[in-house]
């Protein structure tokens, strides 16, 4: 809820961030959508966070990014909205699959895309572990635009071959907690993934602690025609 975010960080640190991003910009300034910014209004949402403010533009004008934030500044919504706004212009097939580590962290991104999106008829799916495997097929058989997933079950879900739908529109992929999901425990259902999805595709990354394997993919050159991803560092 809107309330736990200046609680979270400690009182001095957020009146001057506060302070310094009321003043030099806002939401719309950002190049965030009128109708997105009222659905933020709806929300309580009346100033972009430092994290918000720096990943926002590039997300927007088409980069890749690696956000590095503490818990709590607001990464969610730092690609919630680049992928809301960008998402009404390619209407067909899964959009945005959003990787996170656990089903607890999927349920609350959900939570955030689902306010933002219902408006804009946008829908979305939980595709997590310990959750019945038919009922997540007739979902993902339900054309959603955007899928929040943790890595293991939607592996399943692909390699069951269960339904109609696949990963070949997806024009933006984010990795949440990406230290988390970059550490050995995932590695095969990560490789799996990006076998699968277009290459030519937004990757963002989030992190409240940038890893040696985070470091390795913001150093690593491009591939040819892609531009060096933006990072934000906190
Ligand atoms: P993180 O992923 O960085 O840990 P979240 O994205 O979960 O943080 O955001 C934490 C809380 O802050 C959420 O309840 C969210 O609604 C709220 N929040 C996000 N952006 C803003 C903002 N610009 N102003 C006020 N509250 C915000
Ligand atoms: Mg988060």
């Amino acid at each position: 809820d809107r309330l736990r975010l200046p609680q979270r960080i400690e009182a001095g640190k957020t009146l001057r961030r506060t302070a310094e991003l009321q003043a030099s910009v806002s939401f719309s300034q950002l190049g965030v959508s009128s109708a997105i910014q009222n659905s933020l209004k709806a929300m309580s949402i009346h100033i972009p966070t430092e994290i918000q403010a720096a990943c926002i533009p590039p997300l927007l004008a088409g980069k890749d990014c690696i956000g590095n934030a503490k818990t709590g500044s607001g990464k969610t919504l730092a690609f919630a909205l680049p992928i809301i706004q960008k998402l009404s212009v390619d209407p067909y097939g899964i959009f945005a699959l959003v990787l996170t580590p656990t089903r607890e962290l999927a349920f609350q991104i959900s939570e955030q895309f689902v306010i933002l999106g219902n408006a804009m008829n946008i829908r979305t799916a939980v595709i997590v572990g310990g959750m019945d495997m038919m009922a997540q097929a007739l979902e993902l058989g339900n054309r959603p635009h955007i899928v929040i997933a943790t890595p293991g079950r939607i592996v399943d879900h692909l390699k069951s071959g269960s339904g109609e739908w696949n990963l070949s529109r997806v024009k933006f992929l984010v990795l949440d907690e990406a230290d988390r999901l970059l550490s050995a425990s995932f590695v095969p259902e990560l490789s799996y993934l990006f076998n699968v999805l277009p290459k030519e595709r937004q990757t963002c990354l989030f992190t409240a602690t940038l890893t040696s394997s985070i470091e390795n993919i913001a150093s690593a050159p491009p591939r040819p025609g892609k531009q060096k991803p933006f990072i934000h560092r906190m």
